[in-house]
């Protein structure tokens, strides 16, 4: 687990809209979580476009390896098989929206599962990721091929590609607006991205901050900047358009997913009623449009 000597503490404007104002909503990690998991960090809402975001931004020191090293550890409780059956329903739905299938890219690819899927079904595809270990064991446990890199790394030439995807992956970057331009730039014209991220003014985490104020913490329980699964943005769904459309890409569809993920570690009771309780609360919050996790459908138009 990284500590303070890993990051460096900088101040930033708003990485979705560039904007310079901000108010600050509360603190996260060190002694602003229940277990003291991370380094404590202001995170603020920025005035302009309501994303959150952690300032100062704590920037890694030392390569993003030492963040995602151990695969086991952070792909935790994910199903293998049931994240090959939803790429391959992913496949699916890009042909719909593309109308053929095409060549398409996977930023993040992971232990490549997306990659194995689109391969099943045809497309050419490409992955990249800044984890050693994950593009490893893609190879090793699917056979799937991805580059071990950044985008801007992997030197793809212009418009070349129809559909890209980023899993999981846009609340993780330090600077998703340049990652965005890259990605806008490599579409061809009508292509599509797809993405997906935490809703961070949910229903589920809205609650979560009136919990902690109850209990006379300033704390928050939004993102995760300095401890695992760190999540440095916090998106809504205006904040998300508002980055997406800066990069240059329309936003064509948001939609509310997710559901609440089971703690791990010991099962007490009050556990057990605090899971209860989310799920209520990520239920509740779908039906209102205000759910845990959202999809993001935007397409490159001339
Ligand atoms: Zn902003």
């Amino acid at each position: 687990m990284p500590d303070s000597s890993h990051f460096e503490f900088r101040d930033i404007n708003c990485p979705a809209c560039g904007g310079d104002l901000h108010k600050f909503v509360g603190w996260r990690g060190g002694r602003a979580h229940h277990s003291g998991s991370g380094e404590l960090t202001a995170i603020v809402r920025c005035i302009h476009c309501t994303h959150q975001y952690p300032n100062p931004m704590p920037f890694p020191k030392g390569n993003l390896d030492e963040l995602y090293f151990d695969a086991d550890k952070y792909f935790f409780g994910h199903d293998i098989e049931k994240k090959k059956e939803n790429g391959l329903r992913m496949m699916r739905q890009f042909e719909e929206r593309l109308g053929k299938k095409g060549r398409i890219l996977d930023v993040g690819c992971g232990v490549g599962e997306n990659l194995w899927a689109a391969l099943q079904s045809g497309w050419q595809a490409e992955g990249v990721d800044p984890s050693s270990e994950f593009i490893r064991l893609g190879k090793e446990r699917l056979g799937v091929s991805g580059r071990n890199c950044t985008l801007e790394e992997a030197g793809f030439c212009a418009e070349s590609f129809d559909v890209i995807m980023m899993s999981s992956i846009i609340e993780h970057l330090y600077d998703p607006f340049m990652v965005l331009v890259e990605a806008t730039k490599l579409l061809k014209n009508g292509g599509w991205l797809w993405l997906d991220a935490p809703n961070e003014d949910g229903l589920y985490m809205r609650l979560g901050n009136v919990y902690m104020a109850l209990q006379r913490k300033d704390w928050v329980v939004v993102m995760a900047p300095t401890f695992p699964p760190y999540h440095v943005q916090g998106f809504n769904p205006s904040s998300i358009k508002t980055l997406v459309e800066r990069s240059g890409l329309y936003v064509r569809e948001i939609n509310m997913i997710g559901a609440v993920c089971e703690q791990t570690g010991e099962k007490t009771l009050r556990k057990r009623a605090e899971y209860l309780a989310a799920s209520a609360v990520n239920r509740l919050g779908r039906a209102f449009n205000s759910g845990t996790y959202m999809t993001i459908w935007a397409q490159k138009t001339v």
